[in-house]
């Protein structure tokens, strides 16, 4: 058997399909109840569970452990109990074995595998947490769902209309979820979008409430009955038990026993209670009109209403809704038990994995506009349920921390936007300068939300190792993201067009990350733009084979330096000085100037040198500007040579200086501009020495921010074999 369970925060429920009807029924706890609390007591003797566990919880006993669902993720231990730490993922798995087990006793049937329910909002690693906790309890997880979705599941089963519009609003003890729904067709649930508020729920109420009794009860005795912990917990279940009798009735009166401070009654109407929070209601409608402006909606577009949640059992609830939407929401479907049918529903899927992945399109917004033909068919009521296609969306957008194109800010990058269809795989391309001599890698910082980096939820860092160094030292990083249909994150890099995936480490979020908040204050991620002149001695000594020579291993130093980054341009030297081809960006026509160059061409001796035309052709270039001479004997002027390179030097143009043949080494070393630059070798090594000067060209960059590529489109890569 198969069975729907929502896990939640109070209660839990657990349903499954009937085999005789085919409609989903509640599988009711041995003590015959629909919901079960999600309460853990560990006493001396075991485990307890249940009402048991419930009444100990309210008279204060030791050791129940409730609400752990709110911690579900975080890895941190939730509660020590006899010296032993749980986290709230342990708590969840003592729970759900404990579930599983009395829903076998009832049935008399097997359980092996689930369908979870989980509130929209919950991040990735909260639901890995809860697919986790199942493992745990032997459960293996056929799908994680959406609380709201589940509850829209439920509502379609007796009132399914095709194209109708449904609005769940989940109004639960901490949380309050909006989420819009589509029926289409006999048999297709989609979700438009969902938005929530992760600290909005009864216990808000609750609190606004306690304070309101704190203050008659002051009135009514004269005694400020003072903050401490034990007054305050009296004080807010008292709050939350006169705020669910102002559901049924008003006024209501409760009775205060406070200890060492007698008794007394105060009365609190719901007039009362209703204009304490009405600001509080009044937030719940703004995050309506954020889901309706998302999907571009409007109230009229809304078919119906769907109230589900303990909290809307408020009639202030029903009331505000009215009077902000002009229609009456729906309350018949039990919200105790709504979740868990719908769960049993979603056990009839097959294949729960995807076949078909959308893929995000560049600059995606969902596309806008309701669906508006209403070709409301009449009611229909389900009397078995078929399969089922529930269509989810991501309810938070899924970004990256890249450098913007100016390297200036860090930004969020958004790879999945929110509200988009699930499942679905999106890559973006990013510019990564790599290092010759170190290990590469990216760091990745997940963002959950759409906002600046440290406005979002920054849940992971995935370090990508083992990146290439290439030449010129930048490379391209395609990272993808993919969000599976339990809405639980994958991502994946490779280096440019690579079709293996790059070695992925998963690392804590550092604490700090201020960092990414402030401007970007070393230049490290601006792509280095490198202007550089090869200057090549042409007097009669070169002729013949140490000139093609020469040619040769400056036609690979061209092949090796990024021209993208990259200008170069050729100097003939010898009698006289020539510009055989300014700066470009085109290696073709360079290495066709280089090709043509010939012995001679500006005379067969030595009489000059490079360098002023060197500093004029440099001069107004901005980053790195660099020379490279070659040459293969003793210069007439040596010193007018050195004091002209010497000027170079005080512009921070770098001179490299290669000689071979009769070079003078001395000489060498004072045209360049460090000893390292000055290279005298032999006619057979020149390739490899240019080589080299390449290569360390092009490791000037380095930076471990992936950078934004800007214009870069989104792309896909399939899965390999
Ligand atoms: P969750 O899903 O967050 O566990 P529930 O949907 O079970 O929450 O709702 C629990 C909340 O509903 C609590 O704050 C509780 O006080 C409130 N609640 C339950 N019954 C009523 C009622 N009759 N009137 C008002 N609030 C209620
Ligand atoms: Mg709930």
């Amino acid at each position: 058997m198969v069975v729907g369970i929502d896990l939640g925060t109070t209660f839990s429920a657990v349903a499954r399909i009937n085999p005789q009807t085919g409609l989903p029924e509640i599988i009711p706890n041995s003590e015959g109840s629909k919901i079960t609390p999600s309460i853990i007591q560990f006493a001396p003797g075991g485990l307890v569970f249940g009402s048991e566990a419930k009444d100990a919880f309210e008279v204060g006993e030791d050791n129940c452990i409730t609400t752990f669902k709110r911690n579900m993720g975080m890895g941190k231990e939730y509660c020590t109990i006899d010296g032993k730490e749980y986290t709230a993922e342990e708590l969840s798995a003592l729970l759900l074995t404990h579930l599983k087990e009395d829903a076998e006793q009832v049935s008399g049937e097997k359980i092996e595998e689930a369908v979870i329910t989980v509130p929209a909002y919950f991040y990735s690693k909260e639901r890995e947490a809860t697919i986790k906790s199942a493992r745990r309890a032997g459960l293996k997880v056929r799908k994680i769902i959406n609380e709201p979705t589940a509850a829209a599941i439920a509502y379609g089963l007796n009132h399914w209309r095709t194209n109708a519009k449904i609005l769940v609003y989940d109004l639960g003890g901490g949380t309050c979820d909006v989420t819009l729904t589509a029926m289409k067709n006999e048999s297709e649930l989609n979700t438009l979008g969902t938005f929530g508020d992760h600290y909005l729920g009864g216990r808000d109420w609750d609190a606004r409430l306690g304070d309101l009794l704190l203050k008659k009860i002051e009135a009514e005795t004269g005694i400020n009955p003072g903050e401490d912990r034990e007054t305050k917990i009296i004080v807010t279940r008292l709050a939350e038990n006169c705020k669910k009798q102002l559901s049924q009735k008003s006024p209501v009166k409760v009775p205060v026993s406070l200890p060492g401070f007698g008794q007394c009654t105060v009365e609190v109407t719901r007039e009362e209670f209703d204009s304490l929070t009405a600001d509080l209601i009044e937030r719940t409608g703004i995050l309506c009109k954020t889901v309706l402006d998302e999907v571009g909606f409007t109230w009229p577009d809304v078919t119906d209403i769907l109230l589900v949640g303990g909290s809307t059992r408020m009639p202030q609830v029903s009331a505000y809704l009215q009077r902000i939407s002009g229609k009456k929401p729906i309350a018949h479907v039990n919200p105790d038990e709504a979740v868990a049918l719908g769960a049993a529903v979603q056990t009839q899927l097959k294949d729960p994995t995807y076949n078909t992945l959308a893929v995000v399109p560049k600059d995606a917004k969902k596309n806008k506009g309701p669906d508006n033909k209403l070709s409301v068919v009449s009611e229909r009521r389900i009397t078995q349920v078929g399969i089922l296609t529930v269509n989810e969306v991501t309810t938070h957008a899924m970004g990256i921390i890249a450098v913007n194109e100016a390297g200036t800010e860090y930004i969020n990058e958004t790879i999945i936007p929110a509200n988009y269809p699930i499942p679905v795989k999106s890559a973006r391309a990013f510019n990564f300068y790599t290092r010759s001599n170190s290990d590469n890698e990216l760091d990745i910082y997940v963002l959950q939300g759409d906002k600046k980096p440290l406005e979002c939820a920054i849940p992971y860092k995935y370090v990508v190792t083992g990146i290439r160094h290439v030449k010129g030292g930048k490379t391209l990083i395609r990272i993808q993201y993919s969000y599976d249909q339990n809405a639980v994150i994958h991502v994946q890099a490779r280096q440019e067009q690579d079709t293996k995936d790059l070695p992925i480490r998963i690392e804590p979020v550092p604490e700090d990350m201020s960092k990414y908040g402030r401007p970007i204050e070393t230049e490290v991620f601006v792509p280095e733009t490198l202007s550089i002149l090869l200057a090549v001695d042409v007097s009669g000594s070169m002729s013949g084979d140490p000139l093609s020579d020469a040619q040769n291993a400056m036609c690979a130093f061209v092949d090796d330096i990024d021209i993208s980054s990259a200008e170069i341009g050729i100097i003939a030297v010898s009698d006289r000085v020539e510009l055989v081809y300014p700066l470009t960006d085109n290696a073709e026509k360079c290495k066709k100037a280089i090709r043509g160059i010939t012995c001679g061409q500006t005379g067969y001796g030595n009489d000059t040198h490079p360098f002023k035309l060197i500093r004029k052709e440099l001069g107004n270039r901005k980053g790195r500007r660099f020379a490279v001479i070659l040459a293969d004997g003793v210069w007439s002027n040596q010193d007018v040579a050195i004091r002209a390179a010497k000027e170079c030097h005080k512009e921070n143009i770098e001179i490299a200086a290669i000689g071979f043949g009769g070079a003078d080494e001395d000489f060498l070393r004072n045209i360049s501009s460090s000893d390292a630059n000055a290279l005298k070798v032999s006619q057979s090594e020149l390739t490899k020495t240019f080589g080299s000067i390449a290569q360390s060209m092009g490791s000037g960059g380095g930076g471990n921010n992936a950078r934004d590529r800007g214009s870069s489109g989104t792309e896909t890569w399939e899965e390999e074999e």
